[in-house]
C-alpha cells in the first residue's frame, strides 16, 4: 500500500500535510528516510515510523490459487463462476482480484491479492515476468516447432512475439506435452502460439510466474496465503 495513502488513513492530515512529514524527512520505512509518497509498504514485510513512532500498516492479501478448468478470472460475472467465488467467506476482501488473467479452460497458478500496486507491477511488460505453462498439444511437437519459438513466433495476423523456451517433455504418434515459458502476456497466447505453427493446445496449465511456483499441494480450486519468503521475492 502507498505509504501516503497509509499516513493518510492514519490520521495524519490531509494530502498537503502528509507531504511535508516527507519533506521533513521524518517517514521512516525499516529506518530509512522515505520521501517518495508512492512507496510501497506490507505490514509483513516493513515497520514504518514517523518521528519514530511506529504507524500500523494496514495488512494486505495474497493468494496462490490451482485455478480449476470452468472458472473465470474476474471479479464478478453474471452466469459463471469466477475465481474470487472460491475464496472462504472469511478470505473474501472488497478490493482482492486476480493478477493477470487464465482463460476459462486453463489450469494452474493464479495470484489473488489486494495489493493493487504489486499487481501492476508484476504486469509491466518491462518488468519481462517470465510464465511458465505445461501444455497438451494435438500434434508432434518438433524440433522445427522449438527453433520457431526460440526465433519469435509471428500470430495470423502479424504480431510478433518475443523469444520463447519450448521443450518437448513426451510425445507419442498424435500428440505431445510440452513446457513453454514466456515473457509477456498477450491475450490467449499460448494457444495462438500454437495455432501459428498449426497446432491445437488441447490442455493448459500455468505451473508458474516470475519467482512463484504452484504448490502440488493444491488441488484444483485451492488456495493458500503465500509463504514470507514467496512474498519478499515478489518485493
Ligand atoms: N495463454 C493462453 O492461450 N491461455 C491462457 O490462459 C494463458 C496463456
Amino acid at each position: 500500500m502507498r505509504v501516503d495513502k497509509v499516513l493518510e488513513e492514519n490520521g495524519f492530515g490531509s494530502r498537503k500535510t502528509v507531504k511535508r512529514l516527507f519533506q521533513r524527512r521524518v517517514v521512516r520505512v525499516d529506518g530509512k528516510v522515505i520521501t517518495d509518497g508512492s512507496y510501497n509498504v506490507d505490514s509483513q514485510l516493513h515497520e514504518l515510523t514517523v518521528e519514530n513512532k511506529v504507524v500500523s500498516v494496514p495488512r494486505q492479501h495474497y493468494y496462490l490459487f490451482n485455478k480449476p478448468a470452468g472458472v473465470v478470472t474476474a471479479r464478478t460475472d453474471k452466469n459463471r463462476q469466477t475465481i474470487l467465488d472460491l475464496l472462504k467467506e472469511e478470505d473474501k476482501k472488497d478490493d482482492l482480484y486476480p493478477v493477470g488473467r487464465l482463460d476459462r479452460d486453463t489450469e494452474g497458478l493464479l495470484l489473488v491479492t489486494d495489493n493493487g500496486q504489486l499487481g501492476y507491477q508484476l504486469l509491466l511488460p518491462d518488468k519481462k515476468v517470465m510464465k511458465t505453462y505445461e501444455a497438451i498439444v494435438n500434434e508432434v511437437v518438433t524440433e522445427g516447432d522449438v527453433e520457431a519459438f526460440l526465433a519469435g513466433i509471428v500470430f495470423i495476423g502479424g504480431e510478433r512475439c518475443k523469444p520463447a523456451q519450448l521443450s518437448v517433455l513426451s510425445s507419442s504418434q498424435n500428440e505431445s506435452c510440452v513446457r513453454l515459458s514466456i515473457q509477456e502476456g498477450k491475450f490467449h497466447q499460448v494457444k495462438k502460439m500454437f495455432l501459428a505453427q498449426g497446432k491445437k493446445v488441447t490442455y493448459l496449465k500455468r505451473i508458474a510466474m516470475g519467482p512463484l511456483v504452484l504448490d502440488c499441494h493444491l488441488q484444483p480450486g485451492e488456495y493458500r496465503p503465500l509463504t514470507l519468503s514467496e512474498l519478499q521475492s515478489l518485493k
